[in-house]
């Protein structure tokens, strides 16, 4: 049994997004059915939209930085009820057996979780579908609870862009004089300036934009270098105990391994896609440095993060846009023009 319902879908990697009508499925015991108000946009989106990964199966329903309310509960649910705010991530299932998902970390699911779209479902095979719509049905385990602190659009993005960064953050223990260096100032890249400065560490960026230097301080950054100047570069060298990489492009890294200092560690999260990256190994070797990777975070840690959200009053820099704005939001990210992350208004989709 199915739901007709709403959304905004890419039919190619060409065309521009529009009007979409698709089905949701009924609900299953142990799900819950969620009225979307607020979905913010990832470069991921983009990513997938373009096909830029080489995996994207259209129609398209990106979309996963979820917020809005509980509409209606299967019979076993007992996590969540009707009318509570609600928010759903990245991921939407996943096999809740293995080491990964028994450790809490399900994006790391040795079966492979459900992604919140551009996936199948794991029961029916259905193809998942993503926020840019007006419901979505999602097993109880993978619905996070939003406190009525927190600003639900502006708290959108932290269901990507902010666990994002908060996980690598948390996992190598960031905290008081942690010299820490974020690479591009972004959706993801300004929550990483806030949440290392909430964390305590001496946060510095590094961007390509000039015009985002007085910005990044406004965010708690209390360094920037401009990463096209080669002085500036040179005078961050061996400074730094943790880089967050969050530039989605093809890039040098070499610089930046130079910025680290011995034991420091450069955590990619941006550069997905990016094959064969010419690297100086002995820049590693020379100073037991580390070259890492981290994918977003499991549920109970994007829990703990939303809850440090909620305590420490975190939201994201948002600008509000009309579903109907969505491929001139996406034309305004390849520019580079993102203050910092487009929320999509999904009472707009009529
Ligand atoms: P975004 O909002 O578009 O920001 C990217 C930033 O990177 C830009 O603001 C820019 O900052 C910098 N940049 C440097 N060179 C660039 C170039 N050639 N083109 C565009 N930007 C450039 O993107 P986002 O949403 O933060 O996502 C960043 C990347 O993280 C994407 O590739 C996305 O797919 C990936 N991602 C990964 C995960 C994961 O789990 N690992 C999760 C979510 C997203 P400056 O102006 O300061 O240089
Ligand atoms: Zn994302």
């Amino acid at each position: 049994m199915v739901t007709p319902t709403l959304g905004y879908a890419a039919r190619d990697e060409a065309n521009p997004l529009s009007r979409f009508d698709f089905e949701r499925r009924d609900l299953r015991p142990a799900d819950v059915q969620i009225d979307i108000h607020y979905c913010g946009v990832c470069h991921s989106d983009l990513h997938q939209v373009h096909n830029d990964w080489g995996n994207t199966v259209y129609p398209l329903v990106p979309g996963h930085e979820i917020v809005g309310r509980v509409a209606a509960i299967g019979s076993e649910v007992d996590k969540f009820t009707v009318g509570d705010v609600v928010a759903v991530g990245c991921l939407v299932d996943s096999c809740q057996r293995c080491e990964p998902c028994e450790g809490g970390e399900e994006q790391y699911c040795l079966k492979a979780a459900t992604q919140t779209y551009n996936d199948k479902d794991r029961i029916d095979g259905s193809p998942t579908h993503g926020g840019y719509s007006k419901r979505i049905v999602v097993r109880q385990e993978f619905v996070l609870r939003m406190s009525d602190k927190l600003d639900p659009a502006a708290a959108a993005p932290l269901l990507c862009a902010g666990i994002t960064v908060y996980s690598p953050l948390n996992y190598h223990r960031v905290s008081s004089g942690t010299r820490l260096g974020v690479i591009g100032l972004g959706g993801l890249g300004h929550m990483a300036i806030k949440f290392g400065a909430a964390m305590g560490a001496e946060v510095t960026l590094f961007t390509t934009s000039p015009s985002k230097i007085e910005e990044a301080k406004r965010l708690g950054a209390h360094k920037v270098v401009l990463s096209s100047d080669r002085e500036q570069m040179k005078t961050a060298r061996g400074y730094f105990d943790l880089l967050i990489d969050t530039v989605p492009k093809p890039h040098s890294m070499n610089e930046y391994l130079m910025c680290l200092r011995r034991n420091g560690n450069m955590v990619l999260v941006g550069p997905i896609g990016m094959m064969d990256p010419p690297i100086h190994l002995g820049l590693l070797i020379s100073a037991r440095k580390a070259l890492s990777g981290s994918a977003i975070g499991g549920i109970s840690e994007t829990q703990q993060m939303l809850d440090f959200c909620a305590d420490r009053g975190i939201t994201c820099d948002v600008e509000m846009i009309n579903i109907q704005d969505i491929n001139q939001a996406y034309e305004r990210m390849q520019r580079n023009d993102v203050h910092y992350r487009f929320v999509i208004d999904m009472a707009s989709l009529k």
